[in-house]
């Protein structure tokens, strides 16, 4: 049946992190007039059928063509209000915030991912000639879009434009400093797809990331351990328990040489990178003078928190590596993986003419947006 096929899919792309980390990317399966589409909050890795929400595709489409006010915000909330009231009788959960892409793309199963080998694609200057280089034009480009109903809207356009030139309809979407949209009928031709993806753009990468580990002052990371530790405590007063802990590899020793070295980490790649790992990585330079090195961190703490309202998931320290900092486990472990896969697009990046960040006025809509996210959050008691 086509919803166990999707919870399989679903796991499988969920279990790799070369396909998406923590509460990254959706699927769906669309039978007769009802989409399955993950429930927003619940991660692919375990995907069950609880975990999808069943939506009535004729009130969908009818999402696609109501006109809306020209005001974004009220927009926006009432396309979310009308997406809600499309869930089938007795669905309680929200939906995936990409509901109306999975419906658009004219396949049974859609698989949204975002994987840091196909990124190194969406996340570089190159960008869609790249695009069209690895993959011929069998690929729509989707250029930066605030997410929500514009973005599905301009996926719509483009799926349309595809459709008038080819007269098919397109497998693959790259959507810019965000990810990949495959689809296809079948779940076989959907994994089939996927391996030509990863290989296609393999063939064009020029080299891997190496994350061998390497010696470090294990003393030094101790001691500035503790001091972001104490600042963070400083700013954050209610939160005694922060923890830092160094990370570094081959790889990331590379990219803190220097401050220009670091440059194309210093800001999010993707909505992903800013929900978990912040929307930039403030780097530092320090001496073994401590009385400086507590000003310098103070500062740079002091700084992100005052932008973002969060002390700064990630923390670079020049030729020493990066310090993940956070309240809880699950969190740091995020803000790690998160970090290791923007280290690993900026690698992919420079076979495409080197990295791009999220454009500043993106960032500060899905930064917007996550605090709504954590807003929820916290009154959902975590
Ligand atoms: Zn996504």
């Amino acid at each position: 049946m086509s919803l166990e096929q999707l919870v399989d899919l679903s796991r499988f792309y969920g279990a790799n992190p070369q396909w998406v980390l923590a509460g990254g990317g959706n699927t769906s399966v669309k039978q007769n007039d009802t989409l399955y589409v993950k429930a927003s909050g619940t991660t692919l890795a375990d995907a069950s059928e609880e975990t999808f929400v069943r939506m009535d595709r004729t009130r969908l489409a009818g999402v696609l063509h109501k006109e809306y006010p020209r005001d974004a915000d009220e927009r926006e909330r009432q396309a979310l209000q009308d997406l809600m009231d499309a869930r089938r009788p007795g669905e309680e959960r929200r939906p995936s915030v990409e509901t109306l892409m999975h419906e658009l793309m004219p396949f049974r199963f859609v698989v949204h991912t975002h994987p840091p080998l196909v990124n190194g694609i969406t996340c570089s200057r190159e960008g869609q000639s790249a695009a069209q280089r690895v993959f011929g034009d069998t690929v729509v480009w989707v250029p930066n879009i605030n997410p929500g109903l514009i973005l599905a809207r301009a996926v719509g356009d483009a799926i349309e434009a595809f459709r008038r030139q080819h007269n098919d309809a397109p497998r693959i979407i790259l959507l810019q400093n965000h990810g990949l949209v495959a689809g296809a009928d079948t779940a076989e031709e959907v994994r089939s797809l996927h391996k030509t993806i990863f290989g296609q753009v393999k063939g064009h990468v020029a080299r891997m990331p190496d994350f061998d580990s390497i010696p470090y002052d294990g003393q030094r990371s101790e001691l500035l351990a503790y001091q972001l530790v104490k600042r963070a405590q400083e700013l954050d007063s209610g939160t005694p328990e922060y923890r830092s802990v160094l990370l570094t590899n081959r790889e990331i020793a590379r990219f803190v040489r220097s401050e220009n070295a670091f440059a194309p980490l210093a800001r999010a790649f993707s909505p992903d990178h800013i929900v978990y790992a912040g929307h930039r990585t403030p780097f530092l330079k320090l001496t073994d003078d401590i009385i400086a090195a507590k000003q310098a961190i103070g500062a740079a703490l002091g700084a992100f928190l005052a932008e973002s309202g969060r002390i700064p998931p990630v923390v670079a320290v020049q030729e020493l590596g990066v310090f993940i900092n956070g309240r809880t486990q699950r969190k740091m472990d995020a803000a790690a993986a998160l970090f290791l896969d923007a280290v690993q697009v900026a690698v992919h990046a420079e076979s495409f003419g080197g990295a791009v960040p999220l454009p500043p006025e993106q960032t500060e809509f899905i930064m917007g947006w996550e605090v709504e996210r954590f807003r929820s959050q916290v009154s959902a008691g975590e």
